[in-house]
């Protein structure tokens, strides 16, 4: 079984193109979403959070996401930190998930797959890209924020040039139609 990353810039299209991916059957992890369920369920996370922020943390055995992201807000220390101590989780989680596929790919999704080095367990590396203008409209009326908001947002990101270097196949998402035809052929590529 392959192990297919899918990473891409804010607003390139990452979810649009892994909705079309699962809708062709194919399995798909998105560490994102699967990281923030850790947080709240896993007893190793939630005791090197503690450690490393605070017993404010957790509330109600609860993550309490406002004092952590007050926290990590413009202290890279910290931020590292906390990848630090999810990363690995979310990375033994993904193996327990992928024991229980049975397909001939699965795609693992992550916004930061390059940056934090997990596109170096990927058998293939999707890069999804649009122009930069193209994606700060697409998030500015996605999420109802500014030009200069999403592009804090991007600085934080590798740039693309550099995405594309380590990238195997890069998805360039502009037209919709265009991009669910490059997908049915990666699929047949993959399967
Ligand atoms: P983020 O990194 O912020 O999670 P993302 O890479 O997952 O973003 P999407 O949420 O898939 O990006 O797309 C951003 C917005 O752009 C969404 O509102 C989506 O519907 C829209 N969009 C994506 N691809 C296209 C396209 N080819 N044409 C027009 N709109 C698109």
């Amino acid at each position: 079984m392959k192990i297919v990353g899918l990473t891409g810039g804010i607003g390139s299209g990452k979810t649009t193109v892994i909705k079309m991916f699962a809708a062709l059957g194919v399995p798909v992890y998105i560490a994102d979403i699967e990281a923030k369920k850790l947080m709240n369920s896993s007893p190793i996370i939630r005791e090197k959070l503690i450690k490393l922020l605070g017993n404010e943390a957790y509330q109600n055995d609860k993550l309490n996401r406002k004092f952590v992201a007050d926290k990590i807000f413009n202290n890279k220390n910290l931020l590292e930190g906390v990848n630090a101590i999810i990363h690995p989780e979310v990375g033994l989680h993904f193996d327990k998930w992928r024991e229980q596929q049975t397909s001939d790919y699965v795609i693992k999704e992550a916004a930061i797959l390059f940056e934090n080095g997990s596109y170096k367990n990927c058998d293939v590396v999707i890069l999804v890209t649009a122009p930069e203008e193209v994606r700060i409209a697409r998030v500015m009326k996605r999420d109802g924020v500014t030009k200069s908001q999403v592009e804090a947002r991007i600085k934080n990101q590798w740039p693309d040039s550099k995405k594309r270097e380590l990238a195997d196949i890069v998805i360039e998402n502009i037209d919709l139609e265009d991009t669910q035809n490059l997908v049915n052929d990666i699929h047949i590529y993959l399967s």
